[in-house]
């Protein structure tokens, strides 16, 4: 992020964001409701435009108008609050559609390939199911293998664990853990300030618009430097 800006209508909602995520690195990305932070990540992948500044993909500008954005969002993984899986797809088909409608993939490699994705996030005995027959936390670890089947270099993710029951909290996290420790680049927007301190290699902290704090995790939960940081930390831990 070079310099961003967005507005909705009157209201600036990102202001002069600058950040840079590198290869293999985790981001946890956290902040007041209405910081700005679903926004944020949200043009990564174009799903808002932004008004001014750049934001580059692996070197790419994604907002050059000659980007085609099919093409962009294919290779970007996000995974979201509410699953949306295709509710009339079996699990091994959601997981399957985009390597075979995208990426041009043959059927065998993608099947082939959406059994390892489910066997690495504990779904493979599930994957003749229909969505609607898995629980909300096995919904989301479908998501998380549907988005991996993109192979793409940087998954997204907005508050994945925030829609569902408690007790199917920790399963999604525990896959977010181990993607984590695979080496994929992932920025997370989330709430879970132990998977922040134990996963993320940098936290960002947003506040109003700003990208406030970008520290490592260590110096975020021990020494943040603004007041607003160590009062939103005080209110959630
Ligand atoms: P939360 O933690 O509640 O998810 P957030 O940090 O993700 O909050 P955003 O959803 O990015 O916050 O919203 C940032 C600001 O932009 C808020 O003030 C919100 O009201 C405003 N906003 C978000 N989407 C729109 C929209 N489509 N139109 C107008 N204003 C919007
Ligand atoms: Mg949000």
């Amino acid at each position: 992020f070079e310099n961003v800006n967005k507005w909705y209508k009157t209201y600036h909602a990102l202001r002069d964001i600058n950040g840079e995520v590198s290869t293999g690195e985790v981001v946890v990305v956290c902040g007041p409701s209405g910081s700005g932070k679903s926004t944020m990540i949200r043009t990564i992948n174009k799903l808002e435009d932004i008004a001014s500044g750049t934001i580059r993909v692996q070197g790419q500008c994604i907002n050059d108008k000659h980007v085609n954005i099919n093409q962009l969002r294919a290779g970007i993984g996000f995974v979201f609050q509410h699953f949306n899986l295709f509710p009339h797809l079996s699990v091994k088909d959601n997981v399957a559609l985009s390597p075979i409608k995208v990426a041009g993939q043959s059927k065998a490699q993608a099947y082939e390939m959406a059994d390892e994705l489910l066997e690495k996030v504990g779904l493979y005995a599930k994957k003749d199911d229909m969505p609607a027959n898995l629980s909300g936390g096995q919904q989301q670890r479908v998501a998380i293998a549907r988005a991996l089947a993109q192979q793409p270099p940087v998954i997204l993710f907005d508050e994945p664990t925030s829609a569902l029951d408690p007790e199917m909290v920790g399963e999604v996290l525990n896959v977010m853990k181990k993607l984590a420790a695979d080496g994929m680049t992932m920025i997370c927007v989330t709430h879970e300030m132990n998977f922040a301190r134990e996963v993320a290699d940098r936290i960002w902290f947003m506040d109003q618009g700003k990208l406030l704090e970008d520290t490592t995790s260590n110096a975020f939960f021990t020494q943040a430097t603004h007041e607003r940081a160590r009062k939103f930390l005080a209110d959630i831990i």
